[in-house]
């Protein structure tokens, strides 16, 4: 799952940065909401994360304008204000769900996991492919009866590959599923997770085609 955060507070910013990727979220974070439309162009994400109070473009003009772009990703707004009018305006203005600060973390986890639940839908049920099932909510991978214990970058790709069953996907596609901006790219990283996702799994599940990609057939 990839979210952008848009906060401008450094201290909060990061901690939510750091948090989000514990929990193996990949995330990038921008301080104004000046990139917003951009990134939203280039990247699919699956869940903004949006600081009302932003400095240049207000939050919620930001939030009007994606959705007057047609995009639906689910939007959580971060709200330092507590009107009842605020938050009327920004639901009306097309958010999903707002937390006001100060908020506990587990308190944003929760209401991230039901976003991601109430909008994902196709993205949230579980893949049953190739005799693997997984579950992205709950992030639980069972395969030959047992449950298996991947790490958060094996669980990344497997789950894009799944979800692709089938079809090639590009090295580059799974590099953007398991890298957020700015996190340098090893040249070959793909190819490691590849391969011990194949120890895991067997050696056939996955197809390789030369400067193409990787499939797992369906
Ligand atoms: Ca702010």
């Amino acid at each position: 799952m990839r979210v952008l955060l848009v906060e401008d507070d450094e201290q909060l910013g990061e901690s939510l940065e750091a948090a989000l990727r514990l929990e193996q979220y990949a995330v990038d974070w921008v301080r104004s909401g000046e990139p917003v439309r951009a990134a939203l162009g280039a990247t699919p994400y699956d869940l903004l994360i949006l600081d009302l109070g932003l400095p240049g473009v207000p939050g919620m003009q930001v939030l009007r304008q994606l959705r007057a772009d047609k995009h639906v990703l689910p939007v959580l707004l971060l709200t330092a204000r507590n009107t009842l009018a605020d938050k009327v305006d920004g639901l009306d203005s097309g958010a999903d769900d707002y937390l006001t600060k100060p908020f506990e973390i587990d308190e944003m986890f929760a209401r991230v996991r039901s976003l991601l639940r109430r909008k994902g839908d196709s993205k949230i049920s579980r893949l049953e492919v190739a005799g693997i099932s997984l579950d992205p909510g709950d992030r639980v991978v069972e395969f030959a009866g047992a449950s298996l214990d991947l790490t958060a970058r094996e669980f990344a790709i497997l789950e894009i590959l799944l979800r692709n069953a089938g079809r090639f996907v590009s090295r580059q596609r799974l590099e953007e599923g398991i890298y957020s901006w700015g996190e340098e790219v090893g040249s070959n990283t793909v190819e490691v997770y590849i391969s011990r996702l194949r120890k895991r799994f067997g050696s056939s599940l996955i197809e390789t085609m030369r400067g193409v990609g990787y499939r797992i057939p369906s």
